[in-house]
């Protein structure tokens, strides 16, 4: 699995003041279960060090002006950028992490500064990172200045997961019976982010209208990319966990019901973290042996060592 990342996050000397960006996150554990493909627009067209640039508002159109000289980079820029997110495209990454607030790579929140002038109050997207996400409008993108939240942080991790789930599912020249599987395993996942993303995957996999295999892959891999690139939240996954305890409610004691309403009820009030449940719950999935439950990848999105369910703050 593939993640694109603006180079300076991994230390690489590349900055306009020839120092590095070293992200812990993106170098310590991204890296151990992702290829990192580095991408530096700059270095590539100014090299390093290099005057620094800003973006700038000149009569309603974004351009790229060098602080020093003044000098419009703007072209040079946009057509590195657009030729990098096209390679980026042709490495089948399954995510991207940019440098927040760089004229490149920053995915929102860019000082726009006013024509001729020190005011920034509008802001903008980086070049390349507009690029990038005009090519895959549905790649899972994100800053790491952001990443230090918890809950974007398992957001994100969850969507690259599950981007890259689709991507090897989609290669392996899929029938009707493995789509129906592929969508069963995510129907907890998925209803974790959204009821109406759930429903419409649903109607997409019935398949009522009878179209060609093709034809409903391709609707059902955008549909997907939708559903999973929203933000889960507490109460939707608090619904999800009841919808799990519902499946062996009848087959167990009140004690046991008891405690893992409890469970529950502690998870939503940001007492316990949210893996303290599911492995609750994993255990009666044991139990029962049930076989519908075993393959939910919303009881076991990713690498359980990312920890990320781990922290209260994970979800809100
Ligand atoms: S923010 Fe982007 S353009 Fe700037 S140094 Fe880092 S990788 Fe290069």
């Amino acid at each position: 699995m593939k993640i694109g990342v603006s180079s300076c996050l991994l230390g690489t000397q590349c900055r306009y003041d020839g120092a590095g960006s070293k992200d812990g996150f993106v170098v310590n554990e991204l890296a151990k279960y992702f290829e990192l493909v580095p991408y530096c627009p700059e270095a590539m067209v100014f090299g390093t060090p290099r005057e620094s640039i800003r973006l700038v508002d000149v009569e309603g159109e974004i351009r790229v002006i060098s602080n020093k000289e003044h000098k419009d980079v703007t072209k040079e820029l946009k057509d590195i950028s657009e030729q990098l997110a096209l390679e980026a495209f042709e490495e089948n990454l399954c995510g991207f992490v940019f440098k927040a607030k760089s004229p490149s790579c920053g995915i929102e929140r860019v000082k726009l500064y006013e024509n001729n002038s020190n005011m920034c109050e509008k802001k903008a997207v980086g070049l390349f990172a507009k690029a990038v996400i005009d090519k895959q409008p549905l790649l899972p993108i994100e800053e790491d200045g952001r990443l230090n939240d918890p809950w974007l942080k398992e957001n994100f991790l969850m969507q690259i997961f599950a981007f890259s789930d689709l991507q090897k599912f989609l290669d392996n020249n899929p029938s009707f019976k493995d789509l129906v599987e592929f969508h069963t395993s995510y129907k907890y996942l998925v209803y974790a982010k959204g009821q109406e993303s759930y429903k419409h995957l649903g109607s997409i996999v019935a398949n009522h209208d009878k179209r060609e295999l093709e034809s409903v892959l391709e609707e059902y891999k955008i549909a997907f990319l939708k559903a999973i690139s929203q933000k889960g939240n507490i109460n939707k996954t608090y619904n999800v966990l009841l919808h799990i305890f519902g499946y062996f409610k009848k087959l167990i004691n009140a004690d046991e019901k008891e405690h893992i309403l409890t469970a529950c009820q502690e998870y939503k009030d940001g007492i316990i973290p949210l893996i303290a449940v599911v492995k609750l719950l994993n255990l009666y999935v044991k139990r029962f042996d049930d076989k519908y439950l075993k393959v939910q990848k919303f009881l076991n999105p990713y690498p359980k060592e990312l920890a990320l369910r781990s922290d209260v703050k994970a979800y809100k």
